[in-house]
């Protein structure tokens, strides 16, 4: 059945914490959900993609775009601009596609103040050992960047109550079937099944 809008979700989680792992298995196993490619100023990592994996853009680019109001919400993370664009994502809603966005958790509290309906996920590892361990193994940033990202998931965490769900990146497999729940949840609710309420009044 063709849902009349799309739904918004918002992932967020430290880096590191394997979120683009759970998200290629979620997009693997769900249809009709579009992933948010974003704009960023950081440099592509090994096996990274233009227009895959982000849009890779410079600064000026990127302050062009905020002042022509391009973006549904935007933050600065380790020196770097993150942003989502307003037309992608909105023209999918409208067609009833819903939409994974994977952002940090200001960006996020921007889309909670602009979105009410949009659902908030966040990604913890199984501990705090866990998540330094998971970066090192990367092997794709300096340690200087590695103690910046641990000190900023640090302050991230104290974000997580203004979430709606909690997910354990413990394995992969538990994440997105946690996921894959709640989203499942969400279809189920009362406001998202309006149109075959109809023929029941
Ligand atoms: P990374 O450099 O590890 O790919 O991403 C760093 C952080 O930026 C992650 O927490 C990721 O969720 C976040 N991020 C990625 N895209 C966006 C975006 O469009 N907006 C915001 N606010 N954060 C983003």
């Amino acid at each position: 059945m063709k849902k009349e809008k799309g739904q918004l979700i918002v992932l967020s989680g430290p880096s590191g914490v394997g979120k683009s792992t759970v998200i290629a298995e979620l997009l693997s196993q769900r249809k009709n959900i579009y992933f948010s490619v974003s704009y960023t100023t950081r440099q592509p990592r090994v096996g990274e993609q233009d227009g895959v994996n982000y849009n890779f853009v410079d600064r000026a680019e990127f302050e062009r775009m905020i002042a022509a109001e391009e973006l549904l919400e935007y933050a600065e993370y380790v020196n770097n601009y993150y942003g989502t664009s307003l037309k992608a994502i909105q023209d999918r809603l409208d067609a009833g596609i819903d939409v994974l966005l994977d952002i940090e958790v200001q960006g996020a509290a921007k889309v909670r103040a602009r979105c009410p309906g949009a659902l908030f996920i966040f990604i913890i590892p199984p501990s705090f050992e866990e998540l330094s361990r998971r970066l090192h193994r990367r092997g794709t940033d300096s340690e200087d960047i590695i103690t910046g990202r641990l000190e900023k998931a640090r302050v991230e965490f104290r974000e997580i109550p203004s979430y709606d769900y909690l997910v354990i990146n413990d394995k992969v497999s538990g994440a997105v079937a946690e996921i894959e729940a709640i989203l499942t949840a969400a279809e189920c609710r009362v406001d998202n099944r309006k149109s075959i309420l109809a023929q029941f009044a």
